[in-house]
């Protein structure tokens, strides 16, 4: 018998190529979904709200977990991403005045389930633009109205266009307008931490270590990526806007001791970042993640506090999870199989939220009692106990 020849044995994955989807959000999710759907031969397109030139800015840091990076390895742009990013080692935490209090080694996360890695999110987003096609994706535009009709969604756009699609996707972040069009406001709820920070970039430093100092009514995080180190400096909202960023940085300075030149010099910075954004820290649950044929993607459908780093990682496990229920789905049941894509997904991202909410209470305390109380105990604590439940997500 002859040997057959590679097009003869190798199929591509086309099963999904007669159904027209539709993404609102070119964010994590969005395009982590876009590009999975382009390696099934699905047709799709992207909605933007922000136009080309102003979209992906500075933007802030990330820690991706194996979690989200292995949907990079199943999208063949782990090498992409590998070059742009660095891998994490430590994790420590340190006290007010800058002494360290406790440290962690990321090594068993890096040695039994795949490289835990610090990236910029601009750096990530275009990773997964480029590889779709800025063609892909219509820019400068929203979604003013959506209906369902039998199987069909049809879709109004800020351009008053009118189009219809078998699924829409709604990728549009912690603060979906989307949503907004098919879910009543007591179908979600936002949970507040009262607290916020800003972001600033401390340029040409490289840094292996997550670096975190929690104070009583302060919180200060060094988070290193490719040649650069994105700090993050948070406080209660109400002393925050009493005091000023000026202020506010001053008074964190004050506290430090002079020998911790890495930290002064990122307050430093940080004070003369010109309008640095302000992140007020909240998340987002939304009861049911599907209405017919629309299905809330990533931070729309459960939005996460930055404080335990995973949202990103989930986003993009989520997407892979939903694109691989699409794959063995007719036209006619698309309904059905996001029931059972929710039905895998859910539980796992609403327990991560959880941890990201308890390491919130841990890290945001006002008080110099509780704090000191808290310092102390996280002696005793392992980077397990901190989260319980991401370590568990991450064993999978
Ligand atoms: C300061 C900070 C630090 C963080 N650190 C980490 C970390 O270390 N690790 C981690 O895993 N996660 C981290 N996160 C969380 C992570 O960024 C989010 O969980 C993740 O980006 C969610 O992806 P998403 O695609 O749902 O939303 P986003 O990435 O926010 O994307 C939403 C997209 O939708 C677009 N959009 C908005 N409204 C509309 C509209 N009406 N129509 C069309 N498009 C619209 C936006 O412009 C954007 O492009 C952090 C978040 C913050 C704020």
């Amino acid at each position: 018998m002859g040997h057959l020849t590679r097009e003869q044995t190798f199929e591509p994955k086309l099963k999904m190529k007669n159904l027209n989807i539709l993404i609102i959000g070119a964010g994590v999710a969005g395009l982590t979904c876009a590009n999975l759907l382009k390696r099934q031969g699905s047709k799709f397109q992207i909605v933007e709200k922000e136009s080309l030139g102003n979209f992906n800015g500075s933007g802030y840091m990330l820690g991706l977990l194996p979690l989200g990076g292995r949907v990079l390895t199943e999208l063949d742009l782990d090498k992409e991403y590998f070059e742009q990013s660095i891998e994490m080692t430590d994790y420590e935490i340190h006290k007010e005045n800058g002494t360290l209090n406790k440290a962690y080694s990321l090594n068993f996360i890096n040695k039994d389930y795949g490289s835990y890695r610090g990236i910029g999110r601009k750096e990530l987003i275009s990773i997964l633009t480029k590889s779709i096609g800025n063609e892909h994706i219509q820019f400068d535009t929203t979604i003013t109205e959506i209906q369902q009709k039998e199987n069909l969604v049809i879709v109004i756009f800020s351009d008053g266009k009118k189009d219809s699609f078998d699924l829409v996707i709604v990728a549009d972040g912690i603060h979906s307008e989307t949503r907004k069009l098919l879910w009543n406001d007591n179908e979600y709820k936002y949970y507040d931490t009262d607290w916020g920070g800003w972001v600033a970039w401390l340029e040409n430093k490289n840094l292996n270590a997550y670096k975190e100092y929690w104070g009583a009514a302060s919180f200060l995080g060094l988070y290193p990526v490719k040649n650069k180190i994105g700090v993050f400096l948070g406080g209660p909202n109400e002393l925050i806007k009493k005091e000023g960023m000026s202020g506010f940085v001053q008074k964190i300075k004050k506290e430090i001791l002079p020998e911790f030149k890495i930290v002064h010099n990122s307050l430093d910075t940080l004070e003369s970042t010109e309008n640095p954004f302000y992140w007020e820290f909240h998340d987002c649950r939304t009861k049911d993640w599907q209405k017919g044929n629309v299905i809330l993607l990533g931070d729309s459908a459960c939005g996460f506090l930055p404080t335990a780093g995973v949202g990103a990682s989930m986003a993009m496990d989520s997407a892979s999870a939903l694109v691989d229920e699409l794959s063995r789905t007719d036209k006619e049941h698309i309904g059905y199989g996001l029931k059972l894509y929710i039905k895998r997904q859910k539980k796992k991202v609403e327990t991560a939220q959880e941890d990201s909410r308890k390491l919130g209470k841990l890290m945001f305390v006002k008080s110099n009692l509780i704090a000191g109380i808290r310092d102390y105990a996280i002696r005793f604590y392992s980077i397990k106990q901190l989260a319980k439940n991401i370590s568990k997500t991450i064993e999978g």
